[in-house]
């Protein structure tokens, strides 16, 4: 018997799971940083605003108040009401758990046994395929090309579809195509899961607050699929509150029963100080968003623009979200790069900026740059790309 297993084995549920390849190129790029180089991160998907004033307010108010105990497992009765409310279901219809990723493990530990199948479009958010398979089911990835928006067809849902699908998990605006279904496509897709009464749909409206289209919840696209929907959302990208950790889904109550029954063993709930300031962010003054989302345009517009100026790369305009996903093949062939994993390695390397290969978003020949930072560092970011590229 070898050592290392009569000590510390991996599950195998875990056995393909791997620090996730965003969070290795944080950690390579601190690393540089640390040695003394200038580096440029262009890849976490957190907004640079702060959390606004009043929201910090009522969360100290609240721990002075004494709200410092353990919460109902489901979350506060307030905050439960309150998302109820702005969505139009019951309290009994909403959980309330630490980030939306908790919601996507909870409805994921939930429902899935060995072998079922969740159908999930690439490109799409790293974490997906990794909770799919913690929980033990088997992610069913359908690429869908910029040719296609990055948007799953109907054909392909209908194609994908077998006895053991479990789920469809959509994420409009998605993170990190930035892309937003119309009604109509909505409405072409649930047409489809009508004659598959077997299948689930998850909708991960995380960034539907940052929407630079017209932005419709599946929710209303097809209210009949309501007690086979999950719709998942959050404050960390609206409200930029990434580091309270609250995120709610919103479901029909024996689904959302199974998941508190699952987050009631993991973590008994959510934070009771970032409930009572996830509230204040839901009832409390809402212009800021309208002037973030000005702000993300503005960036948006210029990222997009830089991009399309470089030979050999093409960027189409995201819809929502603050991420562009451009096609890197050209680049990638003018420098003689396998790999959208080769080329971000070096430019790493080279020019000192970090984003993150279409690979780790299940699309390869992509890379994904977050415009949720100052100007002057997208900037920076900009000027290394079209110097690297310019040097093949
Ligand atoms: N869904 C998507 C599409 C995301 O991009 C993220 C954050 N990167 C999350 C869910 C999770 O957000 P949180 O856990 O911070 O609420």
């Amino acid at each position: 018997m070898s050592a290392s297993a009569q000590g510390f084995r991996r599950a195998s549920r875990i056995s393909a799971i791997q620090l996730s390849e965003i969070a290795q190129l944080s950690e390579r790029a601190a690393a540089l940083r640390a040695a003394g180089k200038d580096v440029v991160a262009l890849s976490t998907g957190e907004p640079d605003f702060p959390t606004p004033p009043h929201v910090v307010e009522a969360a100290h108010q609240a721990a002075l108040a004494g709200q410092t105990g353990y919460t109902a497992t489901l979350g506060t009765p307030a905050l439960r009401a309150a998302i109820a409310a702005e969505a139009g279901v019951s309290p009994a219809e909403v959980i309330v758990s630490t980030g939306a990723k908790q919601v996507l493990a909870n409805a994921m530990l939930a429902s899935l046994d060995p072998g079922d199948e969740v159908i999930m479009p690439a490109p799409y958010w790293t974490s997906y395929s990794d909770i799919v398979a913690m929980a033990g089911g088997s992610p069913v990835v359908v690429p869908c090309d910029m040719a296609q928006g990055f948007k799953l067809t109907p054909g392909q849902l209908q194609a994908a579809i077998t006895p053991r699908s479990r789920w469809v998990m959509l994420n409009a605006p998605s993170n990190p195509s930035g892309a937003i279904y119309t009604p109509a496509e909505q409405a072409a897709l649930a047409e489809v899961l009508r004659a598959h009464p077997q299948v689930m749909v998850l909708v991960d409206e995380i960034y539907a607050h940052l929407s630079y289209q017209p932005f419709t919840s599946f929710a209303e696209a097809a209210p009949d699929l309501k007690d086979r929907m999950l719709i998942v959302n959050g404050v960390s990208k609206a409200y930029a509150m990434t580091g309270w950790r609250i995120g709610w889904g919103i479901g029909p109550a024996d689904m959302i029963r199974a998941m508190g029954a699952v987050q009631g063993q993991v973590t008994s709930g959510a934070c009771s100080v970032s409930q009572a300031a996830a509230l204040a962010a839901l009832t409390g003054d809402q212009a800021l968003l309208i002037t973030r989302l000005e702000e993300m345009r503005q960036r948006r517009d210029r990222v997009v623009a830089a991009l399309n100026a470089i030979e050999g790369i093409r960027c189409p305009a995201p819809d929502g979200a603050f991420y562009v996903f451009p096609d890197i093949r050209g680049a990638m062939a003018k420098g003689g790069f396998d790999t959208d994993a080769d080329f971000c390695a070096a430019l790493l390397d080279q020019q000192g900026l970090a984003i993150v290969p279409g690979r780790a978003f299940g699309l390869p020949g992509h890379a994904r740059l977050s415009f949720a930072y100052a100007k002057e560092e997208i900037e920076a970011g900009l000027a290394r790309i079209a110097a690297f590229v310019a040097a093949f």
